[in-house]
């Protein structure tokens, strides 16, 4: 610190590098030839509620090597209007709090926050060395953000239980660049792989990795399980008459929830069903079972309890069941996995629950890359410490 101001916004401080000759921006390097000087402005930890600002008249100088660039300065990134420790107390309490205390502690618009973010986790990650170092164990899947127009792939390390990749898409190709991130080495390490049963990152793991074991977990298939209910449910409300109508409209919760957990007055609904619509109650039945199969324990029960299920889906006239039960015999494989390795996504499913949590708080963001920052400063496995420093030295 070499002197300071008192302005309408704030204190403003006078600092300088403690290095005599300056260095280049992008590669560090002492270079002596200086180009233009221009003064500029980074906003520091506040001091005492007051709005802390640092000054310097920073150089450009001419690297042989990288041409003209502005100054590396020891307090602050390049590019960045913020200090190091400002940007650590942003990212800090943006993986603690919410949206508005944020912004408002911090006052700056929440468009800067991710920004910040996005520089934080790429200096953390370049200082932590690869995460994609001894994966086994990996879950793929996929989050909207921005009411559901766009998607950004997730890969989670079901050991760390920790987010390790992440990119903007859904497709096979974007899962492509997880497998050419990870190298023909470290996919031939990996084991399993739980996936949603749906194409697209199929053919990506196969491609990339063909000895990994798919896993096709019950939160998927329970899924696409009671979206043949409601298909069911759909099409029996249309053939209804006006009376039964209304009353097969307000089932479809109570159709979607185990036995055991139903109220009372959605047990008198599954009742109800079960007394006026024989095709409706046996879609329920088929769920249950089909759900029931895949807790079993022992592989081989759960092995012959899903053949019989196939066998009876695919002859229950129902079409959703019957090309539920085609998806599922193509699949076999990977749900008898789920079975055995019981590789068991309630982690990565809660990993997702937060995830989801956070793709709403992102919202504003406007740019996936601020969304997947956010992601690996949320559910990363990243330590961020809040900033305590002594007040005259700002690295
Ligand atoms: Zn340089």
């Amino acid at each position: 610190m070499t002197a300071f101001d008192f302005e309408d916004e704030g204190l403003v401080v006078d600092v300088k590098p403690t290095w005599r000759v300056p260095r280049c921006g992008d590669c560090g390097r002492k270079v002596h030839g200086v180009h233009d000087r221009r003064q500029r402005r980074w906003r520091h930890l506040d001091l005492a509620g007051i709005k802390l600002e640092l000054r310097y008249v920073i150089r450009r100088v001419r690297c042989p090597r990288c041409g003209v660039k502005v100054e590396q300065v020891p307090w602050a990134e390049a590019g960045s209007g913020f200090t190091f420790a400002a940007e650590r107390e942003v990212a800090y309490l943006a993986q603690r709090t919410d949206r508005t205390t944020v912004t408002g502690l911090m006052r700056i618009a929440w468009r800067t926050v991710g920004r910040i973010i996005r520089r934080v986790i790429r200096r953390h990650r370049e200082q932590r060395g690869d995460q994609l170092d001894g994966l086994r164990l990996i879950g793929v899947d996929e989050l909207s953000y921005r009411r559901h127009h766009q998607y950004v792939t997730v890969v989670v390390d079901h050991e760390r239980g920790e987010i390790v990749w992440a990119a903007e898409g859904k497709s096979a190709e974007t899962l492509k660049g997880f497998f050419e991130a990870l190298g023909p080495e470290r996919c031939a390490k990996l084991e399993a792989v739980t996936i949603d049963m749906s194409g697209a990152y199929i053919k990506a793991v196969t491609d990339a990795s063909p000895q990994a074991q798919m896993v096709f977990d019950r939160f998927h298939v329970q899924r696409l399980a009671h979206d043949a209910v409601d298909e069911v449910r759909r099409e029996e409300v249309r053939n209804a008459s006006p009376e039964d109508k209304a009353e097969l409209k307000n089932t479809r919760w109570a159709l979607q929830k185990n036995p055991w957990n139903l109220h009372d007055f959605e047990l008198d609904k599954v009742t109800m069903v079960q007394r006026a619509n024989r095709r409706l109650y046996r879609a329920y039945l088929l769920k249950e079972t089909l759900l029931a199969v895949l807790d079993r324990k022992q592989i081989n029960v759960a092995s012959a309890k899903l053949d019989e299920w196939l066998a009876w889906a695919s002859r229950s006239k129902l079409t959703p069941f019957v090309k539920l039960a085609r998806t599922i015999r193509k699949h076999r494989d990977g749900i008898l996995a789920y079975v055995r390795t019981r590789l068991n996504n309630g982690r990565v499913e809660g990993l997702n629950g937060k995830a989801r949590v956070i793709t709403r708080r992102a919202f504003g963001f406007h740019d996936a890359g601020a969304l997947i920052a956010m992601l690996f400063l949320c559910c990363g496995g990243i330590h961020v410490a809040p900033t305590r420093i002594c007040p005259f030295e700002v690295h």
